[in-house]
């Protein structure tokens, strides 16, 4: 087995991973990242690059560099209800340089992380290369042994970052208990042809759907949202359903969805999850982004928050191993106590407040929504669910 060292070893090449090992890196800090993949091309994972996540960006200098980066700006959440169109949040009232969130597609935010990061020296990204246990020693955890093209690879580290997301095999490695929260929803996933100019908004409630488009320049990325774990009986009602359902929404989708859509498998189920490290860290190690608290889609928030703990953990653990420390178990304990109460506030949101915006079953349609209702009747709320959203509790700065 080959064998290297780093001072950290980051599992995982997602947003969380990514900045994380970008952060360290430009501290000076020797870091490598392992990422299963061998791009960063894969399965929808959200687009979303929030205010804070954009003055982050500014902040290491890259702005003007990474707005190259083809994007859209969605200046508000509006909601097509039964009831009519309701705006819940308005991002051109929260203030500061950022008053929109970009829609840019996920793998070139993380290229262009990547890239920045593979300038630095003493940063390595390790591309198909599988975390798949932890090395010990006694009950500190050492490094990490991977699976490679090259064979299994063991890294020796001061510390281990775990952001392998919401499967994560770190956190199942070191035994940490989780708590779960039940999601109110599941999503399929597709893509349709779009014509130039075509626009639409966001998102669309229905009869026991909810349907968002993201325009993708050529295609429209489309998530057809239904209550969880009814998949089954949604297959059983068959595909001109779902055709229907899109084709209400936006009837010249319905052509191209019944060329597109052929069979089931032009659909792709994804699972939502929401759930919660009770304790985020073990001696060596430290979860981070969804393997500490898997994020459900609802508010787009999930990568926003990723990254801010991969900033937080980066500021306040990237001194002592600079200096050829170990942090601390206190040191770990300080990064989850600070990153704890705004993952909590937005995990509450999203299963408590924002549950009715999405039907209980297939017959139901969602009619006057409580958090509608609210930001009909006190507009001004819109601007503090924007910058909830948007910059939300704690925001992170990079030094
Ligand atoms: C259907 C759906 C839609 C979503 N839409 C949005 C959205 O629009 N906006 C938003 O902000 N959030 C969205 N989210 C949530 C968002 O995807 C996550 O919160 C966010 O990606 C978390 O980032 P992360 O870096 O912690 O984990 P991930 O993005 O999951 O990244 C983990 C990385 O680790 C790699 N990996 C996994 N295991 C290993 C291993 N053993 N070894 C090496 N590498 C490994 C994976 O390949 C992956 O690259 C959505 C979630 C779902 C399920």
């Amino acid at each position: 087995m080959k064998t290297e060292t780093a001072r950290c070893v980051v599992v995982g090449g997602g947003p969380a991973g990514m900045m994380a090992g970008l952060l360290l890196a430009r501290q000076g800090v020797e870091v490598v990242v392992l990422e299963k993949h061998g791009d960063f091309l894969r399965d929808f994972r959200g687009d979303t690059v929030h205010p804070s996540t954009l003055r982050v960006i500014d902040e290491l200098g890259y702005l003007e560099e990474f707005l190259r980066i083809p994007h859209t700006k969605v200046t508000d959440i509006t909601v097509h209800t039964a009831a009519g169109p309701v705006t819940f949040a308005d991002f051109s009232r929260i203030g500061g340089p950022f008053p929109y969130i970009a829609f840019m597609p996920q793998w070139d935010v993380l290229d262009f992380l990547a890239r920045k990061a593979g300038e630095l020296p003493g940063f390595r990204l390790y591309q198909k290369a599988e975390g798949i246990s932890v090395i010990r020693e006694g009950d500190r955890v050492r490094g990490v042994r991977a699976d490679t093209p090259d064979g299994p690879l063991e890294i020796r580290a001061d510390l281990v970052l775990a952001a392998d997301g919401r499967h994560s095999t770190m956190r199942r490695a070191v035994g940490l208990p989780v708590s779960a929260s039940a999601a109110p929803m599941d999503v399929l996933w597709f893509r349709l042809a779009r014509e130039p100019e075509e626009t639409m908004s966001f998102l669309h409630t229905g009869r026991g759907f909810v349907l968002i488009t993201i325009d993708r320049g050529s295609y429209w990325q489309i998530a057809y949202v239904i209550p969880q774990g009814q998949y089954d009986a949604v297959q059983a009602e068959g595909l001109d359903r779902l055709r229907a359902d899109v084709a209400s929404v936006h009837p010249p989708f319905g052509d191209r969805v019944r060329r597109e859509i052929g069979d089931w498998d032009d659909v792709k189920l994804l699972s939502v999850r929401v759930d919660r490290l009770r304790t985020w860290y073990r001696p060596g190690l430290l979860c981070i982004g969804d393997a500490a608290h898997a994020m459900s889609p609802a508010g787009g928030v999930g990568i926003n928050l990723a990254v801010q703990d991969a900033v937080a953990a980066a500021r306040m653990l990237g001194p002592t191993l600079r200096a050829g420390g170990t942090p601390t178990p206190r040191e770990l304990a300080r990064v989850q106590r600070r990153r704890e109460l705004p993952v909590r506030a937005v995990q509450t949101a999203q299963v408590h407040m924002l549950a009715d915006l999405y039907p209980k079953d297939r017959r139901s349609t969602v009619e006057r929504p409580l958090a509608a209702r609210l930001v009909r009747r006190f507009p001004f709320l819109t601007r503090w669910t924007a910058r909830f959203i948007g910059v939300g509790l704690r925001p992170e700065h990079v030094s």
